[in-house]
């Protein structure tokens, strides 16, 4: 049904642009800088209220601090009322949800155990992604009840990855400042769905490399480029709906990387067109293990969603070496706005659940879970940790590092701090190395105080902290919410 007219309504400006003529210079930069063609000069700076998206490049360039920007009115309804569309968004849900991280307190040593100090003593961060054999013969060697082989561990410095994130929903700028900090730090990147750039093949023994429905980019030499191969289920910002990346976005660059003719829509259905059941996933992952000789790791991303349990316990059962589970609050370039807010469960559970099931089955040594959606700080990733994660995907950190200031209009192709945006005025406004240099400090920072957290905790290697639910306490969570997570209320001794 489509009985949408465009009516326009008379409604107050979502954003309230102010500008201070006693202390303008003149000097046009904000002009310059507005990526959404919002500033125009009339004898000085005027804002057209109706373009402003509130991204602030403005506000951060003017010489004088001569610009206030302030939220004025939201106006979804209004919106709607004038086009009868849905409303697209972008980056992650910013209702007010809980969020269970801010419930979760962690353990420290006291009298009888000492901590231990980690600026002194050695500190082991280092991770291992992927299927782990079932048993250790006593003499030495491996026992798998499965005859095929595994496929060998990712090593990553700091249990750490950043988040899918194509070429085409971002610049290649971004991609590369991304890139080059996974390699810098012994971490892993993630091509996304919109396959390889050639300038980016020098770190691709640092990436996931991922085949998602549309299968962009998807080719022999591709899947054999990465240190691992993820095949995309969902997103956590938009369970069940698929990709789609406007022919505005696709450059001629974007075309030869996706392999898809130039200025046409990628559209990435939301169910992959192979797969109806966990065999069919089966039969995927044993493709790509196949073409990979057995030497990649395969990774399965999904949506959290209710049933994400026994969806994960079906994905490792297919032979998924990782598990990469999407919470509810993660980022997207371009979603509708009812379902990134309203679908999908948080990450803290969904890590819970997923890590109680395998393990309970005793297949948990056969895949790894990397917990995104909704990753803010270094105590986020302890928490997770300590819940069952083996290591964290961050994607709204990276792209905040890299400039982001959230004005969640990614969609439209025009991003002020030239991150999702193909327009070559504005990707060049970030600088890759730069970029990677943000980066590489914020993995550097979480790291440390991972191992801060981990001294005041007595313990010395992150191994000892994973799925470590006793070294948790729940503040402020009902009965029934602190039995999902397996974890005692606060006050509750050992
Ligand atoms: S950037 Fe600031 S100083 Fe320059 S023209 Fe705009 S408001 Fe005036
Ligand atoms: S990436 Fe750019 S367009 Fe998207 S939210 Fe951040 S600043 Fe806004």
């Amino acid at each position: 049904m489509n009985r949408a007219v465009r009516v326009p309504i008379f409604r107050p400006n979502e954003f309230k642009w102010t500008h201070d003529p006693e202390k303008c210079a003149r000097c046009k930069r904000c002009v310059q800088q507005c990526g959404f063609g919002a500033i125009s000069w009339e004898d000085g700076p005027v804002s057209d209220p109706a373009k402003c998206v509130g991204c602030q490049r403005c506000m951060v360039f003017c010489p004088q601090q001569a610009i206030t920007i302030d939220v004025n009115h939201r106006r979804n309804v209004w919106h709607q009322a004038e086009t009868g569309g849905v409303l697209l968004t972008g980056m992650g849900c910013d209702l007010d949800y809980p969020i269970l991280w801010d419930h979760l307190v962690l353990d420290a040593c006291q009298v009888t155990n000492p901590s231990i100090d980690p600026l002194r003593e050695p500190m082991e961060l280092k991770t291992h992604i992927g299927r782990r054999p079932d048993r250790v013969k006593p003499g030495g060697g491996e026992e798998d009840e499965s005859d095929i082989p595994i496929a060998p561990c990712l090593e990553l410095e700091s249990p750490i990855v950043f988040s899918p994130m194509s070429y085409g929903s971002i610049s290649l700028n971004a991609q590369k400042a991304i890139a080059m900090a996974a390699a810098e730090c012994g971490v892993m990147w993630n091509t996304g769905e919109g396959g390889l750039h050639e300038d980016l093949k020098p770190y691709s023994h640092r990436a996931f490399v991922q085949c998602a429905s549309g299968r962009f980019g998807v080719d022999a030499d591709y899947l054999n480029a990465g240190a691992a191969v993820e095949i995309k289920i969902g997103q956590g910002a938009k369970p069940g709906i698929g990709g789609h990346l406007p022919g505005e976005k696709v450059s001629q660059e974007v075309s030869r990387t996706r392999m898809i003719p130039l200025g046409t829509d990628a559209l990435s259905p939301a169910p992959q067109h192979d797969i109806y059941s966990i065999e069919d996933l089966r039969q995927l992952i044993y493709a790509l293990k196949e073409a990979t000789d057995y030497q990649k790791p395969v990774s399965v991303k999904i949506a959290t969603v209710h049933n994400v349990a026994a969806i994960a316990s079906g994905i490792v059962r297919a032979g998924a070496d990782i598990v990469y589970l999407d919470g509810f609050r993660g980022g997207t370039g371009a979603a509708p706005t009812v379902i990134r807010d309203h679908l999908g469960i948080p990450i803290e559970i969904a890590v819970a659940v997923v890590d109680q099931q395998l393990r309970d089955e005793g297949i948990r040594n056969q895949a790894s879970i990397i917990a995104a959606g909704g990753i803010r700080s270094s105590a986020d990733m302890a928490k997770a940790i300590a819940l069952g994660a083996d290591a964290v995907a961050i994607g709204t950190a990276a792209l905040l590092a890299l400039g982001c200031t959230l004005c969640q209009r990614c969609y439209t192709g025009k991003c002020s701090w030239g991150i999702t945006t193909q327009d070559p005025a504005l990707t060049r406004r970030l600088d890759p190395y730069v970029g990677s240099q943000r980066l590489i400090n914020l993995i550097t920072a979480w790291s440390a105080e991972l191992e801060e957290i981990l001294g005041a905790m007595g313990v010395n290697a992150i191994e000892s902290l994973r799925g470590s639910r006793e070294r948790l306490r729940a503040v402020g969570l009902d009965q029934t919410t602190c039995d999902i997570l397996g974890v005692k209320p606060a006050g509750v001794g050992a």
